[in-house]
């Protein structure tokens, strides 16, 4: 079996790397001709929309799918008339547009912040008397590790932040002084069945997921978190892996974002799952039976973020395991990341408070 992925950085890359056991081959479709997946799989150099090289690529495989969600949603309809596609373009469409995104978690019943659409000055002032403040200004599209964002703590806040943003379309979220942020992985296959990772704790700064440590074991908060996972799954027929991330407050979850594909709060699977985030969903849009996403004792993940570190210090810690995306160096770029599992939580915490100083994770 031949699989397509449309974009061609790590996320590509580490689905090809858990592909290959299984016998199957990729190849993948990125503009840019060192896309670091194509160190590992065949590379087609052409543009999202570039309908001769979609087709170049739809020819040569028996299911597409995606490792970024912003590819254009004509591109995905391109392909859809002349090969599978999953996950279903209808979720990247919604995960694009966070006012769609929020609109389809309010009618599905899942707890979000408050937001309003704004579209000009007046709607904004508008939006600020329905969500209150503090709250964060983002632009609806395009926005991606907290790009596109802006916070507004008190009136004098709104015209700067309508200057700096103007012109595009925006939504008003209320700000949450959320106790942690957590994440859920979830599955459907081509049969319907679905199946869940246990729910992950994530750390950003500046935006950037920097930490995540799985499983995050709250029974209540994970039979939500499924509960809600299960609904977006069934109302957008969806096959594949979805991450949906979530801030905790009282107790109750309130839902930000989903990201139709693989995520990065899913990479601790790798070593800490019985299967990871990666092949699931390989198996998944292939008509693969799931497998299991029980996790295999405690594992805390650490993105590198502009540069990998010293290889000597990461190397000799027990249960550490390392990933380097192939990629240069580049400021706020994700680079690689480590993965360190144990059995035991406390031994687990005991490595990592000795790791994190070295990532400039506190
Ligand atoms: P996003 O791009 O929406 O995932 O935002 C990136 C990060 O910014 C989130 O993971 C949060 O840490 C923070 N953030 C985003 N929206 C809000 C909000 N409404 N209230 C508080 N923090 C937020």
């Amino acid at each position: 079996m031949r699989i397509g992925i449309i974009g061609g950085g790590q996320l590509a890359r580490m689905l090809a790397l858990a592909g290959y056991p299984l016998g199957l081959r990729f190849v993948l479709l990125d503009p840019a001709p060192d896309a670091c997946a194509g160190q590992v799989a065949e590379l087609i150099q052409g543009d999202y929309d570039d309908r001769e090289k979609l087709a170049q690529l739809a020819d040569r495989v028996d299911v597409v799918t995606f490792d970024f969600e912003n590819v254009p949603a004509a591109a995905a309809h391109f392909l859809e008339e002349t090969v599978l596609v999953y996950p279903p373009p209808l979720a990247l469409e919604i995960a694009q547009d966070r006012l769609a995104e929020k609109t389809l978690f309010r009618e599905l019943g899942i707890a979000t912040p408050a937001f309003a659409a704004v579209d000009s000055l007046e709607t904004l002032y508008t939006a600020v008397k329905q969500v209150g403040l503090p709250a964060v200004l983002k632009t609806r599209r395009l926005g991606y590790d907290g790009k596109g964002q802006w916070l507004l703590r008190d009136k004098a806040d709104i015209e700067p932040a309508w200057r700096a943003l103007d012109g595009v379309s925006l939504i008003l979220e209320g700000f949450v002084p959320f106790l942690r942020e957590v994440s859920i992985l979830a599955l459907r296959d081509r049969h319907e069945s679905m199946a869940f990772y246990p729910l992950v704790e994530n750390r950003h700064r500046g935006g950037i997921l920097r930490l995540s440590r799985a499983p995050y074991e709250d029974i209540a908060l994970a039979q939500q978190a499924r509960d809600y996972a299960g609904r977006i799954l069934q109302r957008l027929d969806y096959v594949g892996l979805l991450a949906i991330e979530f801030f905790v407050l009282d107790g109750q979850l309130l839902a930000n974002e989903m990201a139709p594909r693989v995520h990065n709060s899913g990479h601790w699977t790798i070593e800490g799952a019985e299967t990871s985030q990666f092949e699931n969903h390989l198996r998944a849009i292939l008509r693969l039976p799931l497998g299991s996403t029980a996790a295999r004792g405690y594992s805390a993940m650490i993105n590198f973020i502009g540069e990998l570190p010293d290889l000597n210090a990461f190397l000799g810690v027990p249960g550490l395991h390392f990933h380097s995306y192939g990629k240069a160096p580049r400021s706020g770029r994700k680079v690689g990341h480590a993965t360190l599992r144990a059995d035991d939580p406390a031994m687990l915490e005991a490595e990592l408070g000795k790791l994190l100083p070295l990532v400039g994770v506190g």
